[in-house]
């Protein structure tokens, strides 16, 4: 169960809570073990999310979603996670990057058009940054769009790792439009798009990933050749899309920090459990002060993590500046969530190592929460400038 963290939840925050702890117990959790084991992506239990308002959590109101805080939606993310980190991670970037950058970014026209199917799941979203040869650096993407003398565009590329890449229906791509303006560095020139997939030609799916866990998300290559974009595909301001980038992926990393502590807490929980239960030289292994002492420190760090992320979300919320707090709440919560599943394993002894337990796949999934939406050193770089800047350098 969530923390009541300083504030205690509303009445708003308890039922929805609520009506989601049940889901994900009776409907998530039976089948979470073997989907990881054969990768089938659940649409019908994405459909049902969308049904309950989770799959457009934060969008507003008038597009159909639910239009919930960023608290809470953090908090809606901990328990998927806590559940199935693969639902979570679909959950996640289908709100955060994708509709993120739509609601940040879009036209009322754009709003209106795509938002109500992703808010209510009709349609997958899908956000499309990384390529092959740009991850942290994805300033240097190589994916083009060219403007026709109509005003649409034509669209050339292929992007890497895309969350829903393949089950996906509508999607936002970053691409290069112009060169760089003077000073403004290589990260000037980039602009967004955002299109349904059956609405254009040219689009293709590459391949599909083989992960080491989050193994029922999507995770594919998108290939572009000579997608032909309307006008109004464009995405925010043309050439300055990489802005709106840094401010999506602001928002995410609470997301992925959230999903981090969820896939933690898990570990915690059953490990705590089962250090109660599991007797060695006469008496539960958790009465041993090695393994009482891991589990209080466990319990200290995910609880700090938890609070990291409410004050980034807060001031998200409060129209802040709130991008070193999410990125200081991303990397602790990460760092400590794969920690906590670690430290499972090892009270768990042989038993945490089996497929048998959970707390090996809570490892697996919850390892790309340190590495996905900006790894933990791009978040050290982001927390450092930040220090040097208020230490005069
Ligand atoms: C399951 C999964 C889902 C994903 N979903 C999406 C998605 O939906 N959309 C999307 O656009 N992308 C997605 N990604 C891509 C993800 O965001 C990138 O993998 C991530 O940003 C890192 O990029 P990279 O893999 O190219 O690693 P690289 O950038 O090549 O980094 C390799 C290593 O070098 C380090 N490094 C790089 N530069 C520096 C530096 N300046 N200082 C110190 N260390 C540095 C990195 O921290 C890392 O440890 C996904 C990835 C995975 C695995």
């Amino acid at each position: 169960m969530t923390s009541t963290l300083v504030r205690p939840l509303s009445d708003d925050q308890r039922t929805i809570l609520s009506a989601l702890q049940s889901f994900l117990k009776n409907k998530v959790a039976p089948g979470a073990a073997e989907r990881d084991q054969t990768g089938e992506f659940p649409f019908d239990l994405v459909r049902e999310l969308g049904e309950m308002g989770v799959m457009g959590a934060q969008t507003p109101e008038e597009y159909g979603g639910a239009g919930l805080d960023t608290a809470t939606f953090a908090m809606i993310i901990e328990e998927i996670a806590a559940y199935d980190g693969s639902l979570c991670l679909t959950v996640a970037s289908h709100n955060s990057l994708c509709q993120g950058h739509i609601i940040l970014a879009g036209t009322e026209a754009q709003k209106q058009k795509f938002l109500p199917d992703l808010a209510s799941a009709r349609k997958l979203g899908a956000w499309g940054l990384t390529e092959p040869g740009s991850g942290s650096d994805s300033g240097g993407l190589q994916t083009r769009a060219v403007e026709q003398p109509d005003g649409s565009w034509i669209l050339n590329g292929s992007k890497n790792f895309i969350t829903q890449g393949s089950v996906g229906g509508t999607y936002v791509v970053l691409a290069r439009t112009d060169a760089p303006r003077p000073g403004k560095g290589k990260n000037d020139g980039i602009s967004a798009f955002v299109f349904n997939r059956d609405e254009v030609t040219g689009f293709s799916i590459g391949r599909k990933e083989d992960k080491l866990g989050l193994r029922s998300s999507d995770t594919a290559q998108l290939i572009f050749e000579d997608i032909h974009l309307p006008q109004g595909a464009l995405l925010g301001t043309r050439a300055e899309g990489f802005k709106d980038v840094m401010r999506v992926l602001d928002g995410g990393r609470i997301g992925i920090g959230a999903m981090g502590l969820g896939l933690g807490r898990a570990a915690f929980e059953f490990a705590a459990r089962y250090a109660m239960e599991r007797e060695q030289f006469g008496k539960p292994i958790a009465m041993n002060q090695a393994i009482g002492f891991k589990l209080a420190d466990m319990d200290t760090q995910l609880e700090a993590a938890r609070l990291l992320l409410r004050k980034a979300a807060d001031l998200k919320d409060a129209g802040e500046n709130f991008t070193v707090a999410a990125a200081r709440a991303k990397l602790f919560a990460s760092t400590v969530g794969v920690q906590a599943c670690d430290d499972a394993i090892q009270i768990l002894g042989g038993y945490g190592y089996i497929k048998e337990y959970p707390v090996e796949r809570y490892w697996r999934d919850n390892r790309l929460t340190r590495i996905g939406e900006g790894t933990d050193e791009v978040q050290r770089l982001v927390i450092s400038r930040d220090v040097m800047g208020r230490f005069g350098a």
